[in-house]
C-alpha cells in the first residue's frame, strides 16, 4: 500500500470523541509521528493558572504562551477538566492560535528520521493548520456518549450521579466554546471523513479509519 506524499492526516473532532486513542493508533499503524495539538493549548492554560492569572486574559496568556516548555506539556496536571477548561478559553484568543500556528506547520511537514508521515490531532487541523493534509478526519460522538466514557475514566462504576452531570455539564460549556469562536472554530473540513463513535467500539472506528487512509484516492 503506498500512501500519498507527504503523508500527513489532520484528526480532528471534540473533547472525549475518542480522538487520542485514534490518534495513537494510527500512529503506530502507519508509522507517523503525532502531535496531539490540545496539549499544547492545555499547556499555556495550564501556564496561566499555576501563575494564578485569568485564562480570559490575554496578556496572562501570551505570558504563558511564551514560556512553553517540555516539563509543563509533560506534567500529568495538564489532562485535567479544569486544564481543559482553561486551554479552551486561552484557544479562543487569535494571538494565542497564531503563536502555536507555525510550530504545528512545521511538526506537519517536517517528520523526524525513521517516521514516514505525521498525524496531528485536534479541533482545526483540516481546516486551518493543514487544509492541505491528504487525509482528513473528523471524528465525533454525541455529548451524553462522550460524558459517560469520560465519567467511567475517571470514576469507575462507582461515581455519582453528581459526578457525571458535571462532567456533562463541562463538556457541553467546552463544545460551545470550541464551536462558537469566532477564530477556528471546531468543524469538520467539507472534505473530512466522518467517523461518529456513538455506537462504535473504538476497534471498529480504528479499522473504518485504515480503511479511508489505504484505499483513498487522491488527486
Ligand atoms: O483536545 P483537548 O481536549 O486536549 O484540547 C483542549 C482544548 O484546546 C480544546 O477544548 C480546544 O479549545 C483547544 N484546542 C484548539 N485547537 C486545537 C486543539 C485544541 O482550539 N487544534
Amino acid at each position: 500500500m503506498q500512501l500519498k506524499k507527504p503523508t500527513i492526516i489532520a484528526l480532528d473532532g471534540p473533547a472525549a470523541s475518542g480522538k487520542g486513542t485514534l490518534a495513537r493508533k494510527l500512529a503506530e499503524h502507519f508509522n507517523l509521528a503525532l502531535l496531539d495539538t490540545g496539549a499544547l493549548y492545555r499547556a499555556v492554560g495550564l501556564g496561566v493558572l499555576k501563575a494564578g492569572g485569568n485564562p480570559e486574559n490575554e496578556k496572562d496568556a501570551l505570558n504563558a504562551a511564551s514560556k512553553l516548555n517540555e516539563e509543563i506539556l509533560k506534567s500529568p496536571e495538564i489532562r485535567g477538566e479544569s486544564t481543559g477548561a482553561a486551554a479552551s478559553k486561552v484557544a479562543a484568543m487569535p494571538a494565542i492560535r497564531q503563536k502555536l500556528l507555525e510550530y504545528q506547520r512545521n511538526f506537519a511537514v517536517n517528520p523526524p528520521l525513521g517516521k514516514i508521515g505525521t498525524i496531528l490531532d485536534g479541533r482545526d487541523i483540516g481546516t486551518v493548520i493543514c487544509p492541505d493534509a491528504p487525509y482528513k478526519i473528523f471524528i465525533t460522538a454525541d455529548v451524553e456518549t462522550r460524558a459517560k466514557r469520560r465519567f467511567l475514566e475517571e470514576f469507575g462504576p462507582d461515581g455519582s450521579n453528581d459526578d457525571y452531570q458535571k462532567i456533562l455539564f463541562d463538556l457541553k460549556a467546552r463544545d460551545e466554546r470550541d464551536m462558537n469562536r469566532s477564530e477556528a472554530p471546531l468543524k469538520p473540513h467539507e472534505n473530512a471523513y466522518l467517523l461518529d463513535t456513538s455506537n462504535s467500539s473504538i476497534e471498529a472506528v480504528f479499522e473504518a479509519a485504515v480503511k479511508y487512509v489505504s484505499g483513498k484516492n487522491v488527486k
